[in-house]
């Protein structure tokens, strides 16, 4: 089989846009927004460096997540769905305002404030509010904390591009012990990067992982506000997890700043009011994120998610679900469950997996069967850790590759849009008859599992 070139990644939308290419060959690539507002690498000398696939999280050439986990955590238990792990638990902090400031129970900010606390760290590197300089600027980049309010600062979730290109020259060049927090491709980059002897190995003291579902383009902040009045590009700010009282954790909120310049108000919308909520039908998609099979970042020393599972989804204040795989960051959340500082239960791999189970199918048999697809069209796609087969339920083949329409059209739709100087009604317009397929088609599919539920005998009891 021929080497993968970065190329391969960029023209088959495969790039995610982490910058890793653009850190180890400067003079080839540059990192950039495309059309469809999404971050990726911009070729500008057609390389065909093959050692740069293996640093790339998305080609498929370089060690994949199971291999460069199980060089780091050998000594841990293994399951094919959440990847190495030490304990597996759910909860949330106690202490001061990380729960009420964070996207779910604020443990990803209360462990990067402890590193600083405890001298474990110098330096925390995660995503933040951009310092923008004009209208049109990213609204989030990665950034820099030492102090615990920086860290504060960076809270929340950010479904919207971000990329590594501003900040992995520093950290290769900066004696410093580094913690770095980041969705699953972002963290294998790094891994990626540190086999690579690009990034000294004892430079990253601690890695933390999201959980992750998706990423989206810069245009879903613009969609959603837009339903609200304000036009795209011109919001300031963006709170995509805002927690609304006495409603389920996972039935959130968005909100951003009033553009009224007479007052700064806050205009909050549940999600679920309004259009492109559903996180299955994945509107905005990046369409790289169709290739990918690591959903519990299983390269990270812990990864964190939301605990929306029964025992703990009805609490609007929001619940983590954790994996923990580094036996230091195990004990710190051990310790502050004995003080008090955390609410930590332990909870089962199969809770976990349920946390993610819709996470999990689409990328396991969906990305098989999208796998499948490419093959019988002789397009290139990475090797992943599943094999190419089509969904053997002609519902969810049908959900599949609607997704991956949806995913390739609704950013492009949008941008489109946007040039003509068109309304909201008509990116709408355009998108209406894959959205509400998709709703017959998952509403379809459910109902059809629920009936084989029902005539499938019990598989326990007494036959
Ligand atoms: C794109 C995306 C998809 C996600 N999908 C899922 C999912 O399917 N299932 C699930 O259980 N959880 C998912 N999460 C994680 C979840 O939304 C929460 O971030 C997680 O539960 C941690 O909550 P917390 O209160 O502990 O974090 P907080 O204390 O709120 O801290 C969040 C930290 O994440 C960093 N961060 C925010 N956005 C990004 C980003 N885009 N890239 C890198 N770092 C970032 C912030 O800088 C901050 O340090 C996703 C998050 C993102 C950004």
């Amino acid at each position: 089989m021929p080497i993968t070139q970065i190329s391969d990644v960029i023209e088959n939308d495969n790039c995610i846009g982490c910058g890793a290419c653009a850190f180890a060959a400067p003079q080839s690539f540059d990192i950039g927004f495309n059309d469809a507002g999404h971050y990726v690498a911009i070729d500008n000398d057609n390389s065909k460096d093959a050692s740069l696939s293996e640093i790339c999280p998305m080609s498929g050439e370089g060690q994949n997540e199971t291999e460069i986990s199980e060089s780091i955590y050998y000594d841990l238990r293994h399951d094919t769905r959440i990847g190495h792990y030490k304990s597996t638990l759910a909860g949330h902090v106690a202490v001061s305002d990380y729960r009420a400031n964070g996207s779910s129970g604020g443990l990803i900010s209360w462990l990067a404030a402890e590193f600083l606390k405890q001298d474990m760290v110098d330096i925390v590197v995660h995503v933040k509010p951009s310092e923008r300089e004009m209208e049109g600027d990213a609204l989030f980049e990665f950034g820099t904390s030492n102090i615990e309010n920086d860290i504060k600062s960076g809270a929340k979730s950010r479904y919207y591009p971000v990329t590594m290109m501003n900040v992995l020259p520093m950290i290769a060049t900066t004696n410093k012990r580094f913690a770095i927090i980041g969705l699953p491709c972002f963290i294998k980059s790094i891994r990626l990067l540190q086999f690579a002897g690009l990034i000294p190995s004892d430079r990253i003291a601690y890695t933390i992982g999201l959980v992750c579902g998706h990423l989206k383009s810069r245009y879903f902040a613009d969609y959603l506000a837009w339903q609200k009045g304000r036009h795209p590009g011109t919001l300031e700010d963006f709170d995509f997890r805002y927690k609304i009282a006495d409603r389920p954790a996972s039935r959130y909120g968005f909100a951003f700043s009033s553009h009224n310049k007479t007052s700064q108000d806050l205009i909050v919308t549940p999600m679920a009011n309004v259009k492109g909520g559903d996180w299955g039908e994945g509107q905005f998609k990046n369409p790289a994120c169709e290739f990918c099979d690591d959903v519990l970042a299983e390269c990270a020393d812990v990864a964190v998610g939301d605990a929306w599972i029964p025992e703990y989804v009805n609490d609007y204040r929001g619940s983590n679900i954790v994996v923990t795989r580094n036996e230091t960051i195990d004990e710190m959340i051990r310790k502050a469950t004995q003080s008090g500082d955390l609410v930590m239960n332990e909870v089962t791999v199969a809770q976990v997996v349920e946390s993610q189970s819709s996470g999990l199918r689409h990328r396991r048999q969906g990305l098989a069967h999208r796998l499948a697809r490419r093959k019988s069209k002789g397009i290139w796609a990475p090797r992943k850790r599943v094999d190419p087969m089509i969904a053997r339920n002609i519902l969810r083949r049908w959900v599949y590759d609607l997704r991956s329409v949806i995913a390739d059209r609704s950013s492009m739709a949008f941008a489109d849009v946007i040039a003509r100087g068109g309304t909201l009604a008509d990116y709408d317009r355009q998108m209406a008859p894959y959205v509400r397929a998709h709703k017959i088609l998952t509403r379809g599919a459910s109902r059809f599992k629920a009936l084989i539920r029902k005539l499938r005998p019990a598989r326990t009891g007494a036959w």
